[in-house]
């Protein structure tokens, strides 16, 4: 696929709401070992509200869908995660402006845009143990993907790929941020849940390029 429009766009989101009712147990068990184990239920809440607002009428633009998610995420996840995938996914929406479509570098630009935002809400630095550690290996795959010549779900595939990857990776990690931190060296030893949420939210998002 070389672009995706507002019907993509929503396509996408609906299978991320999915992946994350799937997974809503496996992140709120992650959760609980290292936080206060409510970001399956905050994250599943936040989606399955995005899919009412969906069903009841759904944008005709990538940024308006994108807009959509925020707000609704915004008024209804709660806790660190929801303010942080809030301005994620409100910084997305304002850097794709006015496209009716997205192509390979309008995604990377979406992606950037989100990440930049989670790190100016949330100070967090790579290897901080969050969500940062999957976004911006994403952020720089996707970003490689695209500067190559890939496709929509090339650039997807590669910055769903290396968000898995950041994830795993967060297991050694002590948590230098949110509330992982308190435990201090306890933290070490488990995958961290917003970093996990992140690397399922862009896999579904390429699965469905992938379609
Ligand atoms: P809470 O911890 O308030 O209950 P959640 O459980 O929904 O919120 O989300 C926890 C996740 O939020 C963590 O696993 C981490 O990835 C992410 N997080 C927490 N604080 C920050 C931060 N300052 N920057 C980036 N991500 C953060
Ligand atoms: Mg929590
Ligand atoms: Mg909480």
């Amino acid at each position: 696929r070389t672009s995706c429009d507002a019907a993509g766009v929503v396509a996408g989101i609906r299978a991320v709401a999915a992946t994350i009712a799937e997974h809503k147990v496996e992140l709120t068990r992650l959760d609980r070992d290292i936080g206060d184990g409510d970001h399956g239920e905050n994250m599943a809440r936040g989606f399955t509200a995005v899919l009412a607002k969906l069903d009841a009428g759904e944008p005709d633009t990538p940024s308006a869908v994108l807009k959509l998610v925020a707000s609704t995420l915004i008024s209804t996840v709660g806790g660190a995660a929801g303010p942080l995938y809030g301005t994620a996914f409100l910084r997305a929406s304002t850097a794709v402006k006015e496209a009716t479509t997205l192509d390979p570098q309008a995604i990377v630009t979406a992606l950037t845009a989100g990440r930049d935002g989670v790190v100016a809400r949330g100070k967090a630095e790579l290897e901080d143990k969050t969500m940062v550690d999957a976004l911006t290996p994403a952020v720089n795959a996707a970003r490689a993907a695209a500067d190559a010549g890939g496709d929509v779900a090339a650039v997807l595939r590669a910055a769903a790929n290396d968000a898995a990857m950041g994830a795993a990776a967060t297991i050694p990690l002590q948590a230098r941020k949110g509330r992982a931190s308190y435990l201090g060296a306890r933290s070490i030893g488990h995958q961290d849940p917003g970093a996990t949420s992140t690397a399922y939210l862009l896999e579904a998002l390429a699965a469905v390029a992938e379609k």
